[in-house]
């Protein structure tokens, strides 16, 4: 686009300080990165586009942490500790006070994770932010969605729901006058970041996923990739008494920490002896980790794993709200 060198000059280049292992950085036709022995590199790529993932009145800072954060999330959902960025950013137009407070945010949120704008390209045409995020995992103890096994304890980190409801928020006017809607809608926005509590998951986690589908397809893809079944106990999900006042009951926000997509929490199973750890973990990076269920006995066919959903350990009635409610008429994983 016209004006791209200045662009990239005025809001990309030299706003960030050097990591040791980036060796050529903007400006050249690549990036050069040195990644450290012993180290595989976890990649991942994420698009948000305008009218898709955000509506036009959206805070740009907000859009810019939210699109970062959820590459970021998969870093994490790995046990990658974040290195390098690369940016395909399309814009209708060079609005500076659109980019100002969009670049202040992503560097900022990239800079709390020692993680470098190495690279990217500017094109001209309707918004769209593209993000490519590497990073860094020890040989072998990356987190996969394929490790679960029967007797493994199910767990999730932090609390479900905050983001769906802010989501609600978002969408239906009509709900801006519920309680919390407004703390609901930052925390849909600003999710927090799960990378320090991934990185002591390494070794300890047998499989793991972040949560950017809801809770029930995400552990779902685990399920489907280990080729176990799980039990998932619906009175046990961890959710904020600002989504239970927001939604009114606990049924109505259990089920939204069900489906809820973008709450960027991680899922991940743990091995019996080695769910002890957890409570160090926890002391360490000072985010709640919650047992939710367990995997169970495979009871797989056709490719199909099996997602029982149980409340206080009894097997759901079937009139239970929650399978009613729309979008819970079945669980199997396909
Ligand atoms: P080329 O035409 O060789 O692809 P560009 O003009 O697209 O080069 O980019 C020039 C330099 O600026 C490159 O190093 C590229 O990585 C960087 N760059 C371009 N757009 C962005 C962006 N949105 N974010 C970060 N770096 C960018
Ligand atoms: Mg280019």
């Amino acid at each position: 686009m016209s004006g791209e060198f200045n662009l990239i000059e005025k809001y990309f280049a030299h706003k960030q300080t050097n990591r040791a292992d980036v060796d050529l950085s903007l400006g050249d036709d690549c990036a050069i990165v040195s990644p450290p022995p012993g180290y595989q590199i976890a990649i991942s790529t994420d698009t948000v586009v305008l009218g898709t993932h955000f509506l036009a009145g959206a805070e740009p800072a907000a859009v810019a942490y939210k699109a970062l954060m959820s590459n970021i999330s998969d870093l994490a959902a790995m046990g990658a500790t974040p290195a390098w960025l690369s940016m395909a950013l399309t814009l209708p137009e060079i609005d500076e006070s659109w980019l100002t407070p969009f670049c202040d945010a992503m560097f900022q949120l990239a800079d709390e994770h020692d993680l470098q704008l190495i690279g990217g390209d500017t094109t001209k045409g309707p918004l769209s932010i593209a993000f490519t995020i590497q990073g860094l995992v020890p040989h072998g103890q990356a987190l996969t969605r394929s490790g679960a096994k029967v007797g493994d304890w199910v767990y999730v980190t932090g609390q479900l729901g905050d983001s769906q409801a802010g989501l609600d928020v978002i969408l239906n006017p009509d709900n801006r006058t519920k309680p919390f809607a407004d703390i609901l809608v930052q925390r849909h926005f600003y999710v927090q970041s799960r990378i320090k509590v991934a990185e002591q998951l390494r070794g300890v986690a047998s499989s793991c996923i972040d949560i950017s589908d809801g809770l029930v397809s995400d552990l779902g893809h685990i399920l489907k990739r280990s080729q176990v079944s799980a039990q998932l106990d619906v009175s046990q999900l961890p959710i904020s008494p600002e989504t239970i006042a927001f939604y009114g009951d606990d049924i109505q926000a259990q089920r939204a920490a069900l489906k809820s997509g973008e709450e960027y929490e991680l899922c991940f199973t743990v091995a019996a002896n080695n769910a002890e750890k957890l409570a160090a973990i926890t002391q360490k990076t000072g985010c709640q980790l919650t047992c939710i269920g367990q995997i169970v006995a495979p009871e797989i066919s056709n490719n199909v794993a099996c997602l029982e959903l149980v409340r206080a350990g009894q097997p759901l009635l079937s009139d239970d709200p929650i399978l009613q409610a729309q979008g819970f008429d079945h669980f199997n994983q396909s």
